[in-house]
């Protein structure tokens, strides 16, 4: 069954330890600059973090300079993740997002893929991937299971994942367990951020639109 609305602790925590990979961060920071209480969530498992830190023993390394050296390249040349804005862009697009797309979502290189469904895939480093999806209103993304972790972010319309609607900045997460048949609500076209690790499985090939989605 799909995780919806906020974020699940397991996947809070591994965005607050910085695990979780580029395409996948950039999900839940985009979730986060739109919902309170992931963030209040998030910012928890920070404070755990930073208290651990300071319950360490710190160790000298005067006896090895080089070592401190290094030690200070790594942390200036790590990874930074900026932490989300506490308000809501004006743009449909969230903040975090901006970073990689910039603001204005008519702007944004859309390609078609067939059937009025059109993503832009979003350049990130590491092994899963991220794209805008537009879905036409009452369109059905085929029934799929998945290789690994799919995240999913409505920014605009609505998305109905059975037994769930998601609305725009509620977060789906599903993992290789979980089989769905997502279906964008008549109302108006969606559009969504989406994260996956690895290929969805579908359970039929033989419909036009299994191979639509098969394409992104
Ligand atoms: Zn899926």
């Amino acid at each position: 069954m799909p995780t919806t609305h906020c974020l699940p602790d397991k996947v809070a925590m591994a965005y607050a330890a910085g695990t979780l990979p580029e395409a996948l961060s950039i999900v839940v920071a985009s979730h986060l600059s739109m919902c309170d209480e992931s963030r209040a969530s998030v910012e928890g498992f920070d404070a755990v973090g930073g208290a651990l830190l300071n319950s360490i023993e710190p160790v000298r390394l005067e006896s090895d300079d080089n070592l401190l050296i290094s030690t200070l390249a790594l942390i200036r040349g790590g990874p930074i993740r900026e932490q989300p804005a506490p308000k809501e862009s004006e743009s449909l697009l969230p903040i975090p997002l901006q970073e990689y797309v910039g603001t204005d979502i008519a702007a944004v290189p859309w390609k078609s893929v067939g059937l009025g469904v059109e993503q832009v895939v979003v350049k990130t480093c590491g092994p899963a991937t991220v794209r805008l999806l537009k879905v036409p209103a009452g369109v059905a993304v085929p029934e799929h299971g998945h290789e690994g972790l799919e995240m999913t972010l409505v920014l605009q319309g609505a998305l109905i994942d059975h037994p769930s609607t998601l609305q725009r900045g509620d977060i789906s997460i599903v993992d290789q367990h979980c089989t769905h048949l997502p279906i964008a609500d008549i109302s108006s076209n969606c559009i969504c951020l989406t994260a996956t690790e690895g290929a969805l499985r579908f359970k039929s090939l033989s419909s036009k639109l299994a191979q639509v989605f098969r394409r992104i």
